[in-house]
Protein backbone atom coordinates (compact mmCIF):
# COMPACT_ATOMS: atom_id res chain seq x y z
CA UNK A 1 0.00 0.00 0.00
CA UNK A 2 1.21 3.30 -1.00
CA UNK A 3 1.19 5.15 2.41
CA UNK A 4 2.93 2.33 4.06
CA UNK A 5 5.80 2.72 1.57
CA UNK A 6 6.02 6.09 1.86
CA UNK A 7 6.01 5.92 5.83
CA UNK A 8 9.10 3.48 4.95
CA UNK A 9 10.70 5.42 3.08
CA UNK A 10 9.99 8.19 5.87
CA UNK A 11 11.73 6.58 8.35
CA UNK A 12 14.87 5.68 6.37
CA UNK A 13 15.54 8.99 6.35
CA UNK A 14 13.94 9.43 10.20
CA UNK A 15 16.58 11.35 12.59
CA UNK A 16 14.00 12.60 15.16
CA UNK A 17 15.22 10.63 17.93
CA UNK A 18 19.03 9.93 18.32
CA UNK A 19 18.48 6.22 17.84
CA UNK A 20 19.44 7.22 14.36
CA UNK A 21 22.62 6.82 14.66
CA UNK A 22 22.85 3.33 15.80
CA UNK A 23 20.74 1.96 13.89
CA UNK A 24 21.36 -0.49 10.73
CA UNK A 25 18.25 -0.52 9.53
CA UNK A 26 14.71 0.76 10.72
CA UNK A 27 11.67 -1.54 10.64
CA UNK A 28 8.46 -0.37 9.44
CA UNK A 29 6.41 -4.12 10.27
CA UNK A 30 4.65 -6.05 7.74
CA UNK A 31 1.70 -8.28 7.26
CA UNK A 32 -1.47 -8.03 6.17
CA UNK A 33 -3.51 -5.02 6.12
CA UNK A 34 -7.03 -6.79 5.27
CA UNK A 35 -7.38 -9.58 8.22
CA UNK A 36 -7.89 -6.12 11.00
CA UNK A 37 -5.78 -8.23 13.57
CA UNK A 38 -2.34 -5.94 14.67
CA UNK A 39 0.40 -7.10 16.53
CA UNK A 40 2.41 -4.62 18.25
CA UNK A 41 6.12 -5.50 19.67
CA UNK A 42 8.80 -2.79 21.70
CA UNK A 43 11.59 -2.44 19.39
CA UNK A 44 13.80 -4.16 16.56
CA UNK A 45 16.53 -5.94 18.28
CA UNK A 46 19.75 -7.25 16.72
CA UNK A 47 18.41 -9.42 13.98
CA UNK A 48 15.88 -7.34 13.14
CA UNK A 49 18.04 -4.46 12.69
CA UNK A 50 19.53 -6.29 10.79
CA UNK A 51 17.73 -7.51 8.26
CA UNK A 52 14.98 -4.53 8.90
CA UNK A 53 12.12 -6.78 9.57
CA UNK A 54 9.98 -7.56 12.58
CA UNK A 55 10.38 -10.54 14.74
CA UNK A 56 12.80 -12.20 12.95
CA UNK A 57 15.25 -13.53 15.46
CA UNK A 58 15.00 -15.71 18.85
CA UNK A 59 11.71 -13.63 19.65
CA UNK A 60 10.53 -14.30 16.55
CA UNK A 61 11.15 -18.06 16.54
CA UNK A 62 8.88 -18.10 19.88
CA UNK A 63 6.20 -15.93 18.25
CA UNK A 64 5.82 -18.24 15.16
CA UNK A 65 5.69 -21.07 17.23
CA UNK A 66 2.61 -19.22 18.68
CA UNK A 67 0.87 -18.28 15.96
CA UNK A 68 1.46 -22.06 14.89
CA UNK A 69 -0.41 -22.98 18.33
CA UNK A 70 -3.92 -21.22 17.44
CA UNK A 71 -3.31 -21.88 13.59
CA UNK A 72 -2.96 -18.28 12.55
CA UNK A 73 -0.48 -17.43 9.62
CA UNK A 74 1.87 -15.22 9.70
CA UNK A 75 0.47 -13.46 6.18
CA UNK A 76 -2.78 -12.91 8.10
CA UNK A 77 -1.33 -10.62 10.71
CA UNK A 78 0.54 -7.27 10.13
CA UNK A 79 3.50 -7.10 13.31
CA UNK A 80 4.87 -4.26 14.02
CA UNK A 81 6.68 -2.09 17.05
CA UNK A 82 6.43 1.04 19.35
CA UNK A 83 9.62 1.88 18.68
CA UNK A 84 10.67 1.37 14.89
CA UNK A 85 15.19 1.71 15.22
CA UNK A 86 17.03 -0.36 17.79
CA UNK A 87 17.77 0.44 21.19
CA UNK A 88 21.56 -0.03 22.00
CA UNK A 89 22.06 -3.40 23.32
CA UNK A 90 18.31 -3.82 23.46
CA UNK A 91 17.60 -1.34 26.57
CA UNK A 92 14.33 -0.51 27.11
CA UNK A 93 12.49 2.48 24.80
CA UNK A 94 13.03 5.77 26.50
CA UNK A 95 9.16 7.74 27.44
CA UNK A 96 11.19 10.46 24.83
CA UNK A 97 11.92 8.36 22.31
CA UNK A 98 8.23 6.16 22.30
CA UNK A 99 6.65 9.93 22.24
CA UNK A 100 8.90 11.08 19.42
CA UNK A 101 8.44 7.49 17.27
CA UNK A 102 5.03 6.77 17.92
CA UNK A 103 3.29 9.17 15.13
CA UNK A 104 4.42 6.31 13.01
CA UNK A 105 2.96 3.62 14.99
CA UNK A 106 -0.21 5.58 14.93
CA UNK A 107 -0.30 6.35 11.51
CA UNK A 108 0.15 2.34 10.35
CA UNK A 109 -3.07 1.87 13.30
CA UNK A 110 -4.75 4.67 10.94
CA UNK A 111 -4.11 2.73 7.80
CA UNK A 112 -4.46 -0.77 9.05
CA UNK A 113 -7.58 -0.19 11.20
CA UNK A 114 -7.06 -3.24 13.22
CA UNK A 115 -10.18 -5.23 14.79
CA UNK A 116 -8.01 -6.43 17.09
CA UNK A 117 -4.78 -5.06 18.78
CA UNK A 118 -2.30 -8.08 20.57
CA UNK A 119 0.14 -6.07 22.63
CA UNK A 120 3.41 -7.77 23.11
CA UNK A 121 4.98 -7.10 26.58
CA UNK A 122 4.98 -3.96 28.69
CA UNK A 123 5.55 -1.01 26.22
CA UNK A 124 3.18 -1.97 23.90
CA UNK A 125 0.56 -2.36 26.00
CA UNK A 126 0.91 1.13 28.20
CA UNK A 127 0.92 2.88 24.73
CA UNK A 128 -1.83 1.42 23.57
CA UNK A 129 -4.07 1.72 26.87
CA UNK A 130 -3.16 5.68 26.76
CA UNK A 131 -3.91 6.26 23.30
CA UNK A 132 -7.36 4.60 23.46
CA UNK A 133 -8.30 6.35 27.10
CA UNK A 134 -7.43 3.52 29.10
CA UNK A 135 -4.71 4.75 31.37
CA UNK A 136 -6.90 4.11 34.79
CA UNK A 137 -6.05 0.24 33.24
CA UNK A 138 -2.35 -0.21 33.40
CA UNK A 139 -0.61 -2.40 35.64
CA UNK A 140 2.34 -4.34 35.14
CA UNK A 141 1.97 -6.93 32.04
CA UNK A 142 2.29 -9.65 34.98
CA UNK A 143 -1.14 -8.77 36.42
CA UNK A 144 -3.18 -7.59 33.16
CA UNK A 145 -2.34 -10.70 30.74
CA UNK A 146 -5.35 -12.44 30.22
CA UNK A 147 -7.47 -9.33 29.77
CA UNK A 148 -9.62 -7.98 26.94
CA UNK A 149 -10.16 -4.47 26.48
CA UNK A 150 -13.14 -3.33 23.78
CA UNK A 151 -12.90 0.47 22.64
CA UNK A 152 -15.50 1.93 20.50
CA UNK A 153 -13.43 4.49 18.09
CA UNK A 154 -15.11 5.92 14.38
CA UNK A 155 -13.79 2.77 13.60
CA UNK A 156 -15.45 0.74 14.71
CA UNK A 157 -14.67 -1.78 18.00
CA UNK A 158 -11.42 -2.50 18.55
CA UNK A 159 -9.93 -5.51 21.18
CA UNK A 160 -6.73 -4.88 22.65
CA UNK A 161 -5.54 -7.75 24.06
CA UNK A 162 -2.15 -8.01 26.04
CA UNK A 163 0.42 -10.51 26.30
CA UNK A 164 3.85 -11.35 27.73
CA UNK A 165 6.60 -10.42 25.33
CA UNK A 166 7.74 -13.48 23.26
CA UNK A 167 11.12 -12.98 24.40
CA UNK A 168 10.12 -13.90 27.91
CA UNK A 169 9.96 -17.47 26.78
CA UNK A 170 13.47 -17.34 25.42
CA UNK A 171 15.10 -16.89 29.03
CA UNK A 172 12.20 -18.71 31.02
CA UNK A 173 10.72 -21.69 29.25
CA UNK A 174 7.79 -22.16 31.46
CA UNK A 175 6.69 -18.98 30.26
CA UNK A 176 5.60 -20.52 27.23
CA UNK A 177 2.47 -21.97 28.69
CA UNK A 178 1.78 -19.09 30.22
CA UNK A 179 1.65 -17.08 26.64
CA UNK A 180 0.11 -20.30 24.95
CA UNK A 181 -2.66 -19.31 27.31
CA UNK A 182 -2.51 -15.89 26.31
CA UNK A 183 -2.56 -16.43 22.59
CA UNK A 184 -5.77 -19.21 23.02
CA UNK A 185 -7.81 -15.37 24.10
CA UNK A 186 -6.92 -14.09 20.83
CA UNK A 187 -8.86 -17.09 19.04
N1 LIG B 1 11.45 -7.84 20.05
C1 LIG B 1 10.53 -6.93 19.69
O1 LIG B 1 9.86 -6.31 20.51
N2 LIG B 1 10.37 -6.68 18.39
C2 LIG B 1 11.06 -7.32 17.44
O2 LIG B 1 10.83 -7.02 16.26
C3 LIG B 1 12.00 -8.28 17.85
C4 LIG B 1 12.18 -8.53 19.17
FE1 LIG C 1 12.91 8.08 13.96
FE2 LIG C 1 11.58 6.31 15.44
FE3 LIG C 1 13.97 5.70 14.49
FE4 LIG C 1 13.76 7.49 16.42
S1 LIG C 1 13.25 5.30 16.55
S2 LIG C 1 15.03 7.70 14.57
S3 LIG C 1 11.84 8.51 15.89
S4 LIG C 1 12.13 6.09 13.28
Amino acid sequence: MEKLQLLKEEILNCKKCPLWKTRNNPVLGEGSLNDGIMFIGEAPGFNEDKQGKPFVGRAGEVFDELLNSIDLKRERIYITNVLKCRPPNNRNPSQEEIKTCSPYLNEQIEIIKPKIICCLGNFATDYILKKFDLKDKIQGISKIHGNVFNVSTLNGTIKIIPIYHPAVATYDPNMLKILKKDFENIK
